[in-house]
């Protein structure tokens, strides 16, 4: 996966990524790291991808363009996968994920709610968020 970047110390277009910069010397690291671990996921969704796991694939591609928003390959993927995914149950799929994944998701309802219910839902959360910050209290 080709990368384009730029040393943050020094602004210097690097070709090749390694520990230094070839121009200001400086420690590159931890974007090294970053860069590896990119390339980890993106490897890991075209693995998913080929075998199907549309959803699995999905996750790695947007910890991929988290990490390297620029990566055209990607992108590319990701519009391949997405057009795969069942549009029927991903949302379920998301919805079960975020009660799991969110603090207080416990407290969302079990099923995604429809969408009129889902309206309500976050406007009431809203019009509570609200209320907090204008008594001054941290939600
Ligand atoms: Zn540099």
């Amino acid at each position: 996966m080709a990368f384009a970047i730029t040393c943050p110390l020094c602004r210097h277009r690097i070709a090749d990524l390694s520990e230094r910069c070839p121009s200001c010397g400086g420690d590159l690291a931890a974007l090294a790291g970053l860069v590896d671990l990119a390339d980890r996921h993106f490897n890991d969704a075209v693995r998913a991808a080929r075998v199907g796991r549309w959803n699995t694939s999905a996750e790695h591609l947007a910890v991929t363009l988290a990490l390297n928003p620029a990566d055209a390959e990607a992108r590319q993927l990701l519009t391949k996968v997405r057009y795969h995914q069942d549009p029927k149950t991903l949302p379920n799929r998301l919805w079960h994920k975020a009660r799991i994944r969110l603090p207080y998701g416990e407290r969302l309802p079990a099923q995604l709610p429809r969408e009129a219910e889902l309206r309500r839902f976050l406007d009431n959360a809203a019009r509570r968020l609200a209320a907090r910050r204008s008594t001054g209290r941290v939600p």
